[in-house]
């Protein structure tokens, strides 16, 4: 999918570096014992790569890398499988595309591409100094966009799309089924259907929704009480089905309640039918929904919720709980979540005080990241703000 003809790393003498540097996350990686024998393995002992796990070097190997030639072992997979989707507020991804370690990345530049390297991948598995080589490059773009599979080890693997689905609905415990990424040349423009709730802004700022008339649109519907099956058909296609209870400062006129009944009922009009081409929905709750309601949520979309804290000077401002089947949302990673109680707390000062309104849809903006994957973006203002 690259531009750039073959690359010879030697000969692109004249780039600026850049770097990504991941704050969030995990410690270093470990001197990972015995990593660096996998090329004395395979080229010295003949070692088939596929029985050695390429993020750490082990041979218990549990499965397949889904991405490159070679193999995983289970707390590698692991490691992967809660690395995969989750993005920096710049877009690019967070960890390593090949061992998931996080800290200082080489990014591709491949526009259309959000990966991310280590140094101690790219040294070990391509050739000892080639991380130096790449970070002196400008517009080096990845192994997954260069136009040749192979750079030293590291054989992208066929169909790497269709593995990394494979992959994902085998080893990962959500109850959602992956759409597969689509490549460049297959992300349309993303078309979104927002109920009670505005998306505009974070989806603009995500380079999902532009001026021009291809840039993706978005119907918002405030009121959708005499809305038809036969109106979301006239106004769709969609590919993005997002509702939620009224954000702090905005007026509930409705039970609860009501607006999950809304979104599913909305949600069953917009779902395509028979068809395989990615469709996301998200149900956010500004904590408005009881003990009760939640778990009629959980139970009307068939998943558990993530809540997603918003904790500014070790102070929690407020949060929200989300369903969604686009990939990789859950619960803080970092800190540790908020417990029934200070939710409640949130939720009555929601109530009793007129809390300026805010947009907690601030908190989602990373939520909608993974979505890089299947929708066309455009120039967006993640690198400046967030
Ligand atoms: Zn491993
Ligand atoms: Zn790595
Ligand atoms: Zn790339």
């Amino acid at each position: 999918a690259a531009a750039t003809p073959a690359l010879d790393l030697e000969a692109e003498p004249s780039m600026d570096v850049i770097l990504v540097g991941s704050s969030e996350l995990s410690s270093p990686v470990p001197a990972a014992t015995g990593r660096e024998l996998i090329a004395y393995e395979v080229k010295v002992n003949q070692r088939n790569i596929e029985e050695i796990c390429l993020c750490c070097g082990s041979f218990q190997v549990h499965t397949q890398h889904p991405l490159f030639e070679g193999g995983m072992c289970a707390p590698c997979k692991d490691k992967f499988l809660d690395a995969l989707f989750l993005y920096d507020d710049d877009g690019y991804q967070s960890y390593c595309s090949i061992c998931s370690s996080g800290g200082t990345l080489l990014i591709c530049e491949n526009p259309d591409c959000t990966r991310c390297y280590c140094f101690e991948c790219v040294d070990i598995l391509v050739g000892p100094g080639t991380s130096g080589k790449v970070h002196a490059m400008s517009n080096w773009v990845c192994f997954l966009c260069l136009p040749f599979s192979r750079s030293g080890l590291l054989q992208r693997r066929k169909k790497w799309r269709s593995h990394l689905k494979a992959f994902y609905d085998q080893e990962s415990k959500s109850p959602v089924e992956m759409f597969e990424t689509l490549p460049v040349w297959r992300r349309q423009p993303v078309r979104v259907l927002a109920l009670f709730g505005d998306i505009k802004k974070e989806l603009t700022s995500l380079g999902f929704l532009g001026s021009g008339s291809d840039q993706g649109r978005l119907k918002h519907l405030d009121d959708v009480t005499d809305v038809v099956r036969k109106d979301v058909e006239e106004w769709g296609p969609f590919d993005l089905l997002y509702g939620a209870t009224p954000a702090p400062g905005h007026a509930c006129d409705h039970p609860p309640a009501w607006y999950l009944f809304q979104f599913h009922r909305l949600l069953q009009y917009a779902r395509p039918s028979g068809s395989l081409r990615p469709f996301f929905w998200m149900f956010v709750d500004h904590l408005m929904l009881n003990k009760e309601d939640q778990d009629l949520v959980c139970r009307f979309l068939e998943m558990e919720q993530a809540t997603i804290p918003d904790v500014r000077g070790g102070v929690l401002q407020s949060a929200v709980r989300v369903w969604s089947n686009i990939p990789a949302i859950r619960s803080s990673r970092h800190s540790a979540l908020p417990s029934e109680e200070e939710l409640s707390g949130l939720a009555q000062n929601r109530q009793s005080s007129k809390l300026p309104a805010q947009r907690p849809t601030k908190l989602l903006k990373n939520c909608f990241l993974p979505l890089r994957e299947y929708f066309k973006y455009f120039s967006t203002e993640l690198t400046s703000s967030s």
